[in-house]
C-alpha cells in the first residue's frame, strides 16, 4: 500500500484517478494534510499549473504527492478556453455557465473539434515528473447525458457516439485524457 497526497479539492478527479490506480494506492487529500488555503495556479499553462500545485505541497507541507491540471482546447477558438477552462463562464467556476458560454461561442461554427488535456505532476523527494494525456473529440451542439462532471455533457470523444456524460465511469476511464495521464503515472510508480 502506497500513500500519496493528491493536491485537489475536486472529488470527481479523486474518484476517476482512484478507479484506475486501484487499491494499491491511498490518497491523502488536502484536508488530510491540513491544507485549507487556495493553492496558486498562476503560471498561465496547464503543465505549469500542475507543477506549481505539486511543488506547493512539497514546499509547504514536505509531502510527496501529485497534482493535475486539465483544460479543454477548442480548435476554432485557437485553443481557448485552455488554461482558463474552469473560469470560462465567470469566476464562480460554474459548469453550466462554462458550457453555456462555450456553446454560444461556437453557435455559428462548423468546426467543433476540441481536445481535453490533463497534465499530472508528481513530486518525489523534490524531483518533478510529468505525465500528459489527451483525448480528441468535438463539442456537441447541446448537452447530452447527466453523468460525469464539468464539460462532459457537451464533449464527444472521437470514434464514439455518446458524450462523456452518457458513458459510465468505467467507459470514460478507458479513454479519457485523465485516464491516459493516470496510466502513465501508474506505470512510472510501478517501475520505481
Ligand atoms: P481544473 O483542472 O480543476 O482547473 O479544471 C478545469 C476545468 O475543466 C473545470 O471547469 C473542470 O470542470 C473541467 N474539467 C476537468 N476535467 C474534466 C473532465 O474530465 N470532463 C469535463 N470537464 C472537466
Amino acid at each position: 500500500m502506497h500513500t500519496l497526497v493528491f493536491a485537489t479539492g475536486n472529488p470527481n478527479k479523486v474518484r476517476e484517478i482512484q478507479q484506475i490506480m486501484g487499491a494499491d494506492y491511498t490518497f491523502l487529500s488536502l484536508h488530510d494534510i491540513g491544507c485549507t488555503e487556495e493553492i496558486p495556479e498562476t503560471t498561465g499553462t496547464i503543465r505549469g499549473n500542475a507543477i506549481q500545485k505539486a511543488q506547493y505541497i512539497y514546499d509547504h507541507y514536505g509531502k510527496n504527492g501529485f497534482a493535475e491540471d486539465t483544460g479543454l482546447l477548442v480548435d476554432a477558438l485557437d485553443g481557448a478556453p485552455g488554461v482558463d477552462t474552469a473560469f470560462y463562464g465567470g469566476p464562480q467556476k460554474d459548469p453550466n455557465a462554462n458550457m453555456d458560454r462555450l456553446l454560444q461561442e461556437l453557435q455559428h461554427q462548423s468546426n467543433r473539434a476540441a481536445h481535453f488535456k490533463t497534465v499530472i505532476a508528481l513530486i518525489l523527494d523534490g524531483t518533478i515528473h510529468t505525465f500528459e494525456g489527451i483525448v480528441e473529440g468535438h463539442i456537441l451542439p447541446a448537452r447530452q447525458g447527466a453523468g460525469g462532471f464539468g464539460y462532459d455533457p457537451i464533449f464527444q470523444p472521437k470514434g464514439h457516439e455518446r458524450s462523456f456524460a452518457q458513458m459510465t465511469g468505467e467507459e470514460k476511464g478507458q479513454i479519457s485524457h485523465r485516464a491516459r495521464a493516470t496510466r502513465q503515472l501508474q506505470d512510472f510508480l510501478r517501475r520505481l
